[in-house]
């Protein structure tokens, strides 16, 4: 089913995600991550992995591991050749390196225990934990064997994130055994728990996903309608926040949206999903047409979403850096959508001008425009910046007109008389030539007796 949504825009995270550890002291029936025999990452390899990803504009890096796998010897030895004498220690270090190399970290290792969480903190941006709404521990279960997993745990974890002041963002993973009722329980139990503490940056739906090779391979997904409820659920506990779904859903992004889903979280397109490695994120490209087809607009932001997170001394640096980062790509790309909110023109925009365009010709746009006592600049007179919005959407849509999408370069305004508020004012907007993707155009504001008040000339570049 094709769905036209109107105007929406999905927020995503330009992330990349390495993985330092698949060691993990659990063996859940749905994980295909896990994997006893691998290393920890050196920290040397780590250093040059982040120098990569923040060359190449990623904006966070997720260090991703197993549930304590410092329970194992080999990670022991590997903890002292890397000179940690804990593995939340390893983490930090970890981190510092994501930190000089001006990537924002997150840790993603399970269940960390207080002294873990206090030890991260130092140099993370942030922690993201994974929830299930049923502990589902029994024979046959997901979590036969595995322990710290269940509804049980999500207090802990979130009020130890919350004491050492580390921002951090909530995994609801579903349909891995428990009923929809209690799903959607614990989705409003969590969200009545935290949904007001400024440490919570944003949440996620993660639905199972049966992978060859685990032992729930044989178990189905949840259909679309449970995971449209349980994303319905999710906006209702979390009303405020950003909240997303894992980016294997990619092809119902568009249809959530009508659900509650209005973020993507964050999207590792430079490295892919380690923990679902079998399903591909999407290109950006590819991700951002696809939404587009759909009247979706793609739009950047940063990890971190509360002042509180924002105002940690630790990451300011950092954090002003990504800003920076994401401003310069998000300028250096004009993404056209119109999505009916356009101050002037757009008839959903409450607060705008609401104006009708009348385009008869091509190259022509022409509009009759009352103003109010809201528009004025000195009393009783139109203010100059509005006469100035008026000329130039009229000369844009001159061009655009012509079936030119064109942006505005450049523009000359004379004022040659005060238009008085109240009166109506015939606004008209001419293209006058142009050569390669300039196009030149001509603006003029009458009085109804045809006396100009204001001409314009202006340059636009086709996008
Ligand atoms: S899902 Fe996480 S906790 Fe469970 S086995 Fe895999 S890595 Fe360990």
């Amino acid at each position: 089913m094709r769905v036209m949504t109107q105007g929406t825009t999905l927020t995503h995270v330009f992330g990349a995600a390495v993985t330092v550890c698949r060691v993990c002291r659990n063996s859940c029936g749905y994980c295909s991550f896990r994997d006893v025999e691998s290393d920890l990452m050196p920290l040397e390899k780590l250093a040059a992995e982040f120098i990569g990803f923040a060359k190449a504009g990623a904006i966070q890096v997720s260090l991703v591991s197993g549930d304590s796998p410092h329970v194992y010897p080999s990670i022991q030895f590997a903890l002292k050749r890397e000179s940690c004498v804990a593995f939340s220690e390893y983490l930090r270090k970890g981190c510092a390196l994501a930190v000089e190399a001006g990537l924002l970290p997150v840790v993603e290792a399970g269940a960390l225990d207080p002294f873990d969480v206090q030890t991260v903190s130092e140099m993370a941006a942030s922690v993201r934990f994974s929830l299930t709404a049923a502990g589902l521990h029994g024979k046959g279960e997901a979590h036969a064997e595995a322990r710290n997993r269940g509804p049980e745990h999500a207090k802990g974890l979130i009020e130890q994130a919350h004491r050492s002041q580390l921002p951090y963002h909530l995994d609801f993973l579903i349909g891995i055994g428990e009923t929809e009722a209690e799903r959607h329980e614990f989705l409003r139990t969590v969200g009545t728990f935290c949904g007001a503490d400024p440490w919570l940056q944003d949440v996620r739906l993660v639905p199972f996903q049966p992978i060859p090779g685990t032992a729930m391979s044989g178990r189905p997904p949840l259909g679309f309608e449970q995971v449209a409820a349980a994303m319905r659920v999710l906006r209702e506990a979390f009303p405020v926040h950003f909240r997303a779904i894992t980016p294997h859903l990619f092809s119902r992004f568009a249809e959530l949206t009508g659900h509650g889903l209005n973020d993507l979280g964050p999207l590792p397109f430079l490295t892919g999903d380690p923990v679902m490695s079998g399903f591909p994120v999407p290109a950006y490209e590819t991700l951002k047409s696809r939404l587009t087809e759909h009247n979706i607009l793609l739009s950047e932001r940063l990890p971190l979403t509360t002042p509180a997170a924002e105002n940690r001394g630790s990451m300011t640096p950092t954090l002003a850096a990504a800003r920076n980062r994401l401003l310069n790509r998000d300028q250096a790309k004009i993404k056209l959508i119109d999505d009916k909110h356009c101050f002037v023109c757009g008839h959903r925009n409450t607060q705008g001008l609401q104006i009708t365009l009348q385009k008869n010709d091509p190259g022509t746009c022409s509009t009759v425009w009352t103003s109010g006592p809201a528009h004025q600049g000195y009393a009783g007179i139109v203010h100059g910046g509005i006469l100035t919005t008026l000329l130039d959407e009229m000369m844009g849509h001159a061009i655009i007109s012509t079936g030119i999408l064109a942006v505005t370069a450049e523009m000359r305004i004379k004022f040659l008389r005060p238009a008085p508020i109240g009166f109506p004012l015939t606004v008209v907007g001419n293209r006058t030539g142009g050569r390669g993707r300039v196009h030149l155009a001509k603006g003029v504001v009458m009085l109804p007796d045809g006396t100009v008040l204001a001409e314009a000339e202006g340059r636009f570049v086709e996008c």
